[in-house]
């Protein structure tokens, strides 16, 4: 545990230590990518608590993923020690479940279409209906949290917004924090409008800007600076490097033939950064570290799934290990829904939803032991090792535990330690950061992504140069921009375009690789398109 009180804002910046430790009131801290939105918040938090007499169990801080709540609990454990338990670090939807089961404890969440009870989207509107219904509960709720915290504010749409203007006086003590510039989230009803009007919404706010980034090179804060510029929602946008790297490369960029050539030139420079794929063992390139680069400092993201395959093919014929990160419902996964199944059977049994859920595990594997028909017993394992992290947070609440389950819990397949190269949606790449990043399919039409028959909008294009932007700041150090010439696309070849997103990037940033990259000295360069 760190050391609580004295020294806890040291280990921010001025900015960054002026946000963490801002008076009462409503507080909107705007942070771009790699400022530490994460680390400012939770040091908040701490200090609040160590530092200025606010009990943790005054605090609720809201995340919209699970994976999102989890990172926070850590974090705030390793500041605060046991009594971060106290604080309420919850999604919007745990949140809604756990409030309105106190009010209707026989309350079931399905999340199988037309299953008995409240679906996986309807519980914030039925809280929200609830709360202006009878205004003494939000009160309740109110005095029960005085201090609010929402991460990645820029992704609330207008139930949650409704359900925080419920939760939040006017002039409350909401600490809100994001970045519209990486708001990408449209297609699923967020609306950054909300964070863009914070000010008029809370009386007095604050609002303060951290711009000093700690993630990437300066080749890379400079291009994806000008990349975002046109569609900016932040004024004066900028990203100072906090890090003084005077051999930072230039931003690659590969012209492909194909999408095959594409996967081959990834594969290639992979084995290139970690010093010969070929001619190492895995546990070879584990043990160089500093100098080389290992397969877990590597990630290659896209636009769309449908690129995955090629680029995956490629790299496990090079020899190289991938995990690639899929956002499974959990219900999907095998074993996971008879385990489920059981246990709501087993319901006389008594104690921690964890030990039941071992208990239900074994009387299945018993079952195929004697050929019942039931999941293999490594499936019904692996399905317990995935659910035994949030049967541990429910206690003996088994309610609880099916509840949020059926709220759209998602399995994070990803796992950092792993000695592979991740690959992964622009979406799904959000809030994580490589020291070598790939972005493929650098195309007109799919970055823009372009559905057959129709152009996407402006605020369409926007929302995907964002996504670029997004893409471009996941790189610490090196940044390979690849495009190919033709694709095939909705059942055709075609002729494909680079980005247009890449035209306000200096063409002095950016490096031509490949045969039929011009060989032109840096300054005489010729801007992209
Ligand atoms: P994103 O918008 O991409 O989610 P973020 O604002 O949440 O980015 P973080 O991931 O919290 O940024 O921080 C980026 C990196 O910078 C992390 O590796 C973090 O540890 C580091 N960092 C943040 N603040 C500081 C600081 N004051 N001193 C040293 N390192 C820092
Ligand atoms: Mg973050």
């Amino acid at each position: 545990m760190e050391e609580v009180g004295t020294g806890l804002l040291d280990r921010l910046d001025a900015m960054q230590r002026v946000a963490a430790s801002a008076p009462g009131g409503p507080l909107l801290i705007v942070a771009g990518p790699g400022t530490g939105k994460t680390r400012t918040l939770t040091h908040r938090l701490a200090y609040l608590c160590a530092e200025m007499n606010v009990y943790p169990e005054d605090c609720l801080a809201i995340t919209f993923t699970r994976r999102a709540a989890e990172e926070l609990r850590h974090r705030l454990g390793g500041l605060l020690g046991p009594v971060a338990e106290d604080v309420t670090v919850a999604t919007f939807h745990s949140l809604a479940l756990s409030v309105l089961r106190e009010q209707e404890p026989d309350l079931v969440v399905t999340d199988e279409p037309g299953g008995e009870g409240v679906a996986l989207d309807e519980l914030i509107p039925r809280l929200v209906a609830l709360l202006k219904a009878q205004p003494s509960l939000a009160d309740k709720l109110r005095s029960r949290w005085p201090w609010v915290f929402v991460d990645e504010y820029q992704d609330v749409d207008a139930d949650q917004y409704a359900l925080l203007r419920l939760l939040v006086p006017s002039d409350g003590n909401l600490c809100a924090i994001g970045d519209p510039d990486q708001a990408i989230y449209s297609f699923r009803g967020a609306d950054v409008s909300f964070f863009l009007q914070f000010s008029r919404d809370f009386v007095d706010a604050r609002v303060v800007r951290l711009t000093r980034n700690y993630r990437s090179s300066a080749p890379i804060l400079a291009a994806a600076t000008q990349a975002i510029a046109p569609s900016s929602l932040v004024p004066g946008r900028r990203l100072d490097p906090a890090k003084v790297d005077l051999e930072a490369p230039l931003i690659g960029v590969y012209p492909a033939s194909s999408p095959a050539d594409e996967a081959a030139f990834i594969a290639r420079k992979v084995d290139e950064l970690v010093g010969g794929v070929s001619h190492r063992t895995r546990a070879d390139v584990r043990g160089v570290t500093g100098t080389t680069v290992s397969f877990s400092d590597i990630a290659v993201l896209y636009r769309t799934d449908a690129q995955a395959a090629a680029i995956v093919d490629a790299l496990s014929r090079a020899g190289v290990p991938v995990q690639k990160r899929s956002h499974d419902r959990l219900r999907s996964r095998a074993g996971v829904n008879t385990l489920l199944a059981e246990l709501r059977l087993a319901n006389g049994l008594t104690g921690s939803v964890a030990a039941r859920l071992k208990l239900t595990a074994k009387v299945l594997i018993e079952r195929p032991a004697l050929g019942g028909g039931s999941p293999e017993p490594d499936e019904v394992w692996a399905a317990v090792d995935l659910l035994t992290p949030l049967a541990l947070r429910c206690g003996q609440d088994l309610q609880r535990f099916l509840g949020e389950v059926a709220t759209g819990a998602e399995v994070d397949a990803l796992d950092p330690r792993a000695e592979a190269v991740t690959l992964l949606t622009l979406h799904a790449a959000k809030g994580l950061e490589f020291p070598v990043v790939f972005l493929a399919g650098c195309e007109d039409g799919l970055l823009p992504l372009r559905l057959p028959g129709s152009a996407p909008t402006e605020a369409e294009v926007a929302e995907e140069r964002r996504l670029f932007f997004v893409g471009l700041t996941r790189a610490q150090r090196r940044l390979y921009l690849s495009h190919a010439a033709r694709r095939v696309r909705y059942g055709s070849e075609r002729d494909c375009r680079p980005t247009p997103f890449l035209a306000p990037v200096d063409a002095g940033l950016l490096e031509q690789l490949g045969d039929q990259a011009p060989r032109r000295p840096r300054d005489q360069q010729l801007r992209l398109i």
